[in-house]
This record gives structure tokens, C-alpha cells and sequence, in this order.
């Protein structure tokens, strides 16, 4: 059976390119009948907080990415977070040792540098294995002066390689890394030994991560080897290494600071999670050719990690937003409506609980809106003007008026009073606003272009050039508003 991990560490905000590893992860284990496992990283209590690992909650429940075992939900591997776990490192660590896999060793920084300098090797090979063959009575002199050793692995000396699901066939040669500290002095176990430890202990059979780490696989191919022997699991996992996310100038690596990378930021601007996920997936992936969105369900049943491209993949947030307006136009209204409320609340518009009455206004106004949005924040701009009495023109809206604007608003105020405020509905609102500034003059209208009549309507409603459907609006404000607002702009 597959099993797949996300195994972030808890430092900082989380941002897109660590949503585009759970996401293909998780994609893999669905299309699969898989599980996900979600477990956290904390080995770096300097820089791990409990805020990021709150924060990688919320990010994945928002995004509505589930996991089978893990933090919050539990497993059979329980506990999931490594600063938990230090009685099975040390387990396993006991299990390497009976095996000799690994060794004692007690070289500081400082006697590894003189070591190098006095042999002439060059001081970035770093530390040159001396301490493999130290002797009973070396060891035993070392801890009389009160030193306490570090547990390096043994590192074969033969080439590496193993098949990259995307990449294909890579090899580390023989003697590219010395052989490395799995458990410091004191005791406490590194990054480099618990991230392959709890694959193999959770069973994890397919590694897929970001190109950045493919260097650390080498070290862990050893490792992977001397777990096996030790009997500490029976296989290795397969690795496979997504591309790169690119920024969107240059040839530079998208930044965890690039405020583009900032899943929680994308998320204020009005991402909805369908439409950010459809985006990240095309990043490496693509479920064909002139296909650009597809639903969730959709890239569950297409998704194979052979299937992604290892070449760069750049960011472009214009046609993320495009994909989202997508999305957004595919959600039931409902369901659009009680989307953008939070956003209408965030803008002061409405009560994060709405009353009755805004409820009813967000209800009928929100279809006006849905086909023309490609970000949820963009609604308070655009539907504002029906939560207020209190309009405030822009100024580009007041620089398009017409010369003749006034007389345009008079003309309308006057057509509009002759329908009765319960017939003041779309339809009858264009009618006699069409009969009063469209039709020509010998039929007893001004004759004028629909964009010069209206723009000022426009305007008056809504403070702004661009809104929503202008008759729509008017019946949702009612007749005694419209008119009030089109005198008040005359
Ligand atoms: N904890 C690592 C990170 O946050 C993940 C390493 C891995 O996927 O193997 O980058």
C-alpha cells in the first residue's frame, strides 16, 4: 500500500510551494487509495514555533487537504511530532550500534580542521573519518578527559544511485560526503537521522519532496542502507523530486518572502482554496494538453507523480487569479454568496454574523458579481456601495462624468418617480430609463449612446466607474435610494 508524507518543519508562514508538496503528496495517496501521513518536523527548537504549526492547521484545514494519520488526528505510529519521539530515535540508534553501522566519534571542529591542514586536504571535505578506526583504549582515553561522542554512520564506499520517479536514474558517487553525525554528543538526534528514521518507521514507501533536497538523499540512501541491515525496516523508499518554483521574473528561486509565496496573503486577496490548488498543480504537472482547470476530483483521478515535468516551473499570480475567477464562477450562488461574506466583514460592510437584512442584500447582490470576479477580495470593492448610504466618489469616477451629466441625472430622476415603488424592479427600471435618455428626441428622449447615459448613473449609485449591473443595483436599493443618490450627484 502507498504511503506518502508531509513532514513540514514549523518555522514561519506557510507558503505555496510547501501547498504544492502536501498537495501532490496528497493527490498520490487519493489517486492511489493511499494514506498521508502529516507529520511535523520540530527538531530546530530555535527557530520551531507552536504559531507556524497552528498556522500549518489552518492553512491545510482551509485548503481542505486531509490526512489518514498524524498530528491532531492520531495513528498507529503516534506521536507525530519528533520532539516526541526521542525514545525511538534513541531505539533505533541502539539497534545501528548493535549492528556497527555506526561509531563513536569524538573529533571537535577544531582537531578536524588541524587534521586537514597537516595533511594537506582542503578544509570544506570537512571531517576525514578518523574516528572509524579508533581502538578500545583510544576511546576509553578520550572519555577519562570527560568527552562525550557523537554517533557517526559508517558511509560505504561505493557509488549511490537510486531511480528518481521524476527524474530517472541519479547516482551520488562513491566518497562524495564523509560519513556524517546521526546523534550528537549528549544525545540529541539530527535532522539527518530522524527524517529517514520515521519514513522507515511509518512505513512512508514514497518520498516526494522539493528539488532542493535532493542533495540529502544521498545521505539517506546510506542511512536507508544501514536501517535495513539493522533490521529497523525492510525497504527503501522511492524518491521522487517536484521542480522548482520559480519567481515570476528572472531565473530566481520564488522566495519564502515573495509576497506571492504567501499562501495566507493569497488567501486575504480572495483566493478560493479550489482555484489556488487547481493553479499549484499546474506547477510541474498538467493533466493535458490546453487544459487549464479542472476540479479537485478531477486531478485526483488524473494524477500520477511519474507524470510530473522536472524542468522549473515559473509562478505567474495573473493566471492563478484567472483560474480562480474560474472557480468562482463554478461555485452554486449560495455557496458564492457565503464565501465573500467574511471579506464583506473584513471591509466593515457588514457584521461578521450578517443581520437579516444584510443577509438578504448580500443574497440578491451577490449574483451580480459572481460571473465578473476573479478574486473574493475584490467584492467589497464592488458591492459597497449597497451596504451604505454614505457614497464617496472616486476621483477617475468624477473626472469621466460628461459635460451634460447633469442634465442626464435630472432626466432620470424624473423617468424613474413615474414608476411606482413597488413596480421598481430591473425591467421597469431599463424601460423608462431607456425611454427617457436613449430614444431619440422626436420620441422624447435625450438620444443618447448608452455609455454616456449611464456612466453618470453609475457614478451617482455607486461612487465608482466600474460596478455592477446598473438596473440590478437599482431595484436593490429601492426607489426612494436611487433617487436620493441621482439628486445628490446633479
Ligand atoms: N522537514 C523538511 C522541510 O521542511 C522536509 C524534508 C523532507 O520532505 O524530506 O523541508
Amino acid at each position: 500500500d502507498i504511503r506518502v508524507r508531509f513532514c513540514p518543519s514549523p518555522t514561519g508562514l506557510p507558503h505555496v510551494g510547501l501547498i504544492r508538496t502536501v498537495l501532490f503528496n496528497w493527490a498520490y495517496a487519493r489517486h492511489n487509495g493511499g494514506k498521508l501521513v502529516f507529520r511535523i518536523e520540530d527538531t530546530d527548537s530555535a527557530r520551531d514555533s507552536e504559531e507556524s504549526y497552528e498556522q500549518l492547521l489552518d492553512a491545510l484545514r482551509w485548503l481542505e487537504i486531509d490526512w489518514d494519520e498524524g498530528v491532531e488526528v492520531g495513528g498507529p505510529h503516534a506521536p507525530y511530532r519528533q520532539s516526541q519521539r526521542h525514545d525511538l530515535y534513541r531505539g533505533v540508534l541502539d539497534k545501528l550500534i548493535a549492528a556497527d553501522a555506526v561509531y563513536e566519534s569524538y573529533s571537535t571542529a577544531e582537531e578536524i580542521d588541524a587534521r586537514n591542514a597537516a595533511n594537506g586536504r582542503a578544509k570544506q571535505l570537512g571531517y576525514d573519518n578518523f574516528d572509524r578506526t579508533l581502538t578500545d583504549e583510544q576511546k576509553a582515553a578520550f572519555r577519562a578527559e570527560g568527552r562525550e561522542p557523537a554517533w557517526r554512520l559508517r558511509v560505504p564506499d561505493e557509488d549511490l544511485t537510486y531511480v528518481d520517479l521524476i527524474r530517472g536514474e541519479v547516482t551520488f558517487p562513491a566518497g562524495s560526503f564523509p560519513d556524517f553525525v546521526l546523534v550528537r554528543a549528549g544525545g540529541v538526534p539530527l535532522y539527518p537521522f530522524v527524517n529517514p528514521v520515521d519514513d522507515a518507521l511509518m512505513g512512508i514507501t514514497h518520498v516526494i519532496r522539493g528539488e532542493d533536497l535532493m542533495p540529502s538523499t544521498a545521505r539517506q540512501l546510506a542511512l536507508y542502507g544501514a536501517l535495513v541491515d539493522a533490521g529497523v525496516t525492510t525497504f527503501v523508499p522511492r524518491f521522487a523530486h517536484m521542480p522548482l518554483v520559480l519567481g515570476e521574473v528572472g531565473n530566481k528561486k520564488l522566495s519564502k518572502r515573495d509576497p506571492q509565496a504567501d499562501l495566507f496573503l493569497q488567501r486575504e486577496k480572495g483566493f478560493i482554496h479550489e482555484g489556488l490548488l487547481n493553479y499549484l498543480s499546474l506547477l510541474g504537472w498538467s493533466i493535458g494538453p490546453d487544459r487549464d482547470v479542472f476540479s479537485l476530483d478531477e486531478l485526483v483521478a488524473a494524477f500520477d507523480i511519474v507524470d510530473v515535468n522536472p524542468n522549473p516551473a515559473r509562478f505567474d499570480q495573473k493566471k492563478a487569479e484567472s483560474i480562480n475567477g474560474d472557480h468562482i464562477r463554478m461555485l452554486q450562488p449560495a455557496d458564492f454568496a457565503a464565501r465573500i461574506v467574511p471579506y464583506l466583514a473584513a471591509a466593515g460592510l457588514v457584521s461578521e454574523t450578517p443581520t437579516p437584512a444584510q443577509e438578504k442584500m448580500i443574497e440578491a447582490s451577490a449574483p451580480l458579481i459572481q460571473e465578473r470576479l476573479q478574486l473574493l477580495g475584490d467584492a467589497p470593492a464592488l458591492l459597497g456601495f449597497l451596504f451604505t448610504d454614505d457614497i464617496v466618489y472616486a476621483d477617475d469616477a468624477l473626472a469621466s462624468l460628461p459635460a451634460n451629466a447633469s442634465e442626464v441625472l435630472v432626466a432620470s430622476v424624473g423617468a424613474l418617480e413615474l414608476v411606482p415603488e413597488s413596480e421598481f424592479t430591473t425591467s421597469a427600471v431599463q424601460e423608462a430609463l431607456a425611454a427617457a435618455l436613449i430614444a431619440p428626441a422626436d420620441e422624447g428622449g435625450l438620444g443618447l449612446k448608452p455609455r454616456v447615459a449611464y456612466g453618470p448613473l453609475r457614478v451617482a449609485l455607486s461612487g465608482r466607474r466600474i460596478s455592477p449591473p446598473l438596473f440590478e443595483s437599482m431595484e436593490l436599493l429601492g426607489k426612494p435610494e436611487t433617487i436620493r443618490r441621482l439628486r445628490a450627484l446633479v
